[in-house]
């Protein structure tokens, strides 16, 4: 008997490359995928690929052309939501905003880009999930629910050998799904994390001298103490792993993410220690990876120059439409138009609402000429990279004629260098 096929599920970062699914029988339902993934490969999928352009139906090689003729006229266009493409798309965006003098950035927002200037600024020592599952003795979740966002990670960084499973503690300001299976709650409110993480780090970073230890002991602080139960945790471990969610809103300055990048560095010191952020930013790892190896950054680039730029959120996408220094845009999505517009603040929204628009969505846009993407790797292939950076090449579910947003991409490039040599 033949066995059932193997897919990728895009439900969340995770990328669980276990799903099996029979293509021959009626009933496709997916195996191995949570409930996160059950909802995901039961999305409908319209029979058909459809452009338009000013809501009505066009043939792909006019929609191409009007996307172009519309990057042509704009004196500074915006390219953004890489984060719903695949990295071969990606890649084409990358290439038509070279092009077109366009600002390139990976998502529409700017929330949650805290982790990259940590990143940059101190650094991270981190590591695959398969590296995680077989050395670690100590996972610590900070600050997020994995069992809600990333449902099959327990089970995926678990290792079978029972002698080899590892303890768990969550930090967090409130009782989760994940607490429940944790050996250790630590209840912190969310206010005082960043405050933690430095008593963490002191208390690290004496280590080894017990005399003053004991001596400080009787006057520490309730926060102090708390901090102290964790160190006696994390210095314990052979090989701990920390993941770590958004604790704070703020996308430039993030006390608590570049207080974690420093705790990783001193626990280096003492043991071995990783981290790993728990993306819920669909595609965005992989768009930055692309920007950064294209343009030598990794996100909001302007090409008005005609060279690479970047000055921290400046020409992030947000930042642009903010500021109305845009006058036409393409974006990806596969969120609705409510969903997509609410994430913007005002001032953003109504520039985002007023100016030329070319959208490459799942689902149905006011754009001026919109091209319909399929979902990934439902009726789309293409490469996605995995929360640790592990690249995984997704395969189409529905074998169909749809044209995948690279292609469609690669024509508008190949449009707009036809008319720049005319
Ligand atoms: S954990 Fe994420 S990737 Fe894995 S099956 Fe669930 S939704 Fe899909």
């Amino acid at each position: 008997m033949q066995k059932p096929e193997k897919f990728v599920c895009a439900g969340c970062t995770l990328l669980c490359d276990d799903i099996e699914i029979d293509t021959r029988a009626d009933d496709r339902r997916p195996k191995n995928t949570c409930t996160l993934g059950n909802r995901y490969f039961a999305q409908p999928t319209p029979p058909t690929q459809t452009h338009l352009i000013d809501g009505t139906a066009a043939t792909l090689e006019q929609a191409v052309k009007a996307a172009a003729e519309l990057l042509r006229k704009s004196k500074s266009p915006l390219i953004c939501g890489l984060d719903h493409l695949s990295t071969e798309a990606q890649q084409a965006t990358w290439k038509i905003a070279d092009i077109a003098g366009a600002t390139v950035d990976t998502t529409l927002t700017n929330s949650g880009r805290s982790s990259l200037f940590s990143l940059q600024k101190i650094g991270k020592v981190t590591a695959t999930l398969g590296e995680i599952k077989s050395r670690s003795d100590l996972v610590v979740f900070w600050f997020c629910d994995p069992e809600i966002t990333h449902p099959r990670l327990l089970e995926r960084i678990n290792s079978k050998t029972p002698d080899r499973l590892h303890r768990i503690i969550v930090v967090d300001d409130r009782e989760t799904a994940t607490t429940k299976l944790a050996n250790r709650f630590i209840k912190v409110p969310r206010e005082n994390a960043a405050e933690l993480l430095v008593h963490v780090r002191n208390q690290i970073a004496q280590h080894g001298n017990t005399q003053a230890l004991k001596s400080e002991l009787d006057t520490l602080s309730a926060i102090e103490n708390t901090a102290n139960g964790l160190v006696k945790e994390l210095v314990n471990a052979q090989y701990g792993s920390i993941f770590f969610g958004q604790v704070t809103k703020h996308s430039r300055f993030d006390l608590a993410g570049d207080s974690m990048a420093r705790l990783i560095r001193s626990l280096n010191d003492v043991t071995r220690f990783v981290s790993l952020k728990l993306r819920s930013d669909k595609n965005a790892q992989s768009a930055e990876n692309v920007l950064a190896w294209s343009s030598g950054f990794p996100f909001a680039v302007n090409h008005n120059l005609g060279y690479p730029r970047q000055n921290g959120l400046e020409f992030s996408a947000e930042s642009m439409l903010g500021r109305r220094q845009c006058d036409a845009i393409l974006h990806a999505s596969h969120l609705s138009e409510t969903e997509l517009v609410e994430q913007l603040p005002a001032s953003a929204r109504a520039h985002f609402q007023v100016i030329p628009r070319i959208a490459f969505s799942t689902q149905t846009t006011a754009a001026n000429v919109h091209f319909q993407m399929g979902i990934p790797g439902i009726n789309e292939s293409g490469e996605h990279c995995r929360m640790d950076n592990v690249s995984m090449p997704l395969k189409k579910l529905h074998p169909d004629d749809w044209i995948p947003a690279e292609t469609i991409l690669d024509k508008i490039r190949q449009e707009l260098i036809a008319h720049s040599q005319i």
